[in-house]
């Protein structure tokens, strides 16, 4: 088994973005921007958010927190939003998922111009992303393909089974494995909760990517020997074990499933910092308008 290092691959990628923001400070008299938006108190969310402004300073970047209560309204955050897209001086503009239950993430998603939408989750970025068009990938996914190029791993041919259908990790990654491109010319199985036989299913792929969100779901018994294993789950309990309070899990059970795997990432360690590698380098390619002009 070899581990798919989450930190070695995004501390070289983030080693190369710096450099290209520093030449783009030297350029243009200015660094790329990300602001993120966080309303209310999430736990995860909190961690997420000042960990992406931590590593933007760390590349170089401006970041900026545009923070709301739980009772902030709809047309309120849809007004911030409007008003960011218009600002010259912002490449990126993301909003720390989940939001309150008042307010309708599709609303908040298609309000954000997609021209800035370095999350990868507007219909226009997304579809785009169907065509093999420029656009901004979604930053999970985007994040696991960095990780399978940074290890060289050559995905051609292979059986990927995906294993959750969201909108921003498992639908996008079996369209972005099934691309004529590489890291992708897979041949995808999308599972979810309705799929009938999983653990079959699950025991076919060569590359088992697994978004589910449920602590310790993929177990031994349901991989093959010598699958690459991708867990992208981040499942927080409260511990008295660690300083912070709280432990993460993966949805894959590492201890039992690494010594079938022959690559395996881990959790936390794993695609969590390549996310946010994914998301640095959307937001370096807005600045420069690499993808839109
Ligand atoms: P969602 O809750 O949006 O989706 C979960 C998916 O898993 C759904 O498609 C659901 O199926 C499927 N599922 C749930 N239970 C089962 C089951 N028993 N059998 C088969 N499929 C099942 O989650 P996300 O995709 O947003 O996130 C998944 C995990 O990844 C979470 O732990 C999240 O915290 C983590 N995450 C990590 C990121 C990172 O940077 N590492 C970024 C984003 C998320 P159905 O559609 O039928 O309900």
């Amino acid at each position: 088994m070899q581990l798919l290092d989450g930190k070695f691959a995004s501390e070289k990628i983030k080693t190369e973005i710096a450099e290209e923001a520093a030449e783009f400070l030297a350029q243009s008299g200015r660094k790329p921007h990300l602001v993120a938006i966080l309303v209310g108190n999430d736990g995860g969310s909190e961690t997420y958010v000042a960990s992406k402004m931590k590593n933007c300073e760390k590349v170089g970047f401006q970041s900026s927190l545009v923070r709301y209560d739980n009772s902030v309204t709809e047309a309120e955050l849809l007004a911030k939003i409007e008003e960011i897209n218009k600002d010259a001086g912002v490449d990126g503009l993301i909003v720390q998922l989940p939001l309150p239950k008042h307010i309708d993430p599709e609303k908040v998603t298609e309000t954000i111009d997609y021209r800035k939408d370095v999350d990868g989750f507007h219909p226009v970025n997304l579809g785009r992303m169907m065509r093999n068009l420029p656009c901004f990938i979604p930053a999970t996914p985007y994040g696991i393909l960095l990780m399978l190029k940074a290890y060289n791993i050559d995905t051609t041919g292979k059986h990927c089974v995906v294993v959750g259908r969201s909108n921003i990790v498992g639908s996008p990654m079996s369209i972005l494995m099934a691309r004529n491109a590489n890291p992708g010319n897979c041949t995808v199985t999308l599972t979810h909760s309705k799929t009938h036989n999983l653990k079959e299913m699950v025991l076919q792929g060569d590359i088992v990517v697994a978004a589910i969100g449920r602590k310790n779901f993929v177990t031994a018994d349901m991989v093959k020997s010598g699958a690459i294993i991708i867990d992208v789950g981040i499942n927080r309990e409260t511990s008295s074990e660690t300083k912070s309070g709280f432990k993460l899990y993966g949805d894959v059970d590492f201890e039992n499933v690494a010594p079938k795997a022959s690559w395996i990432t881990p959790v936390p360690g794993g695609v969590g910092l390549m996310t946010i590698a994914g998301l640095l380098k959307n937001t370096l390619a807005s600045a420069k308008r690499e993808i839109y002009s």
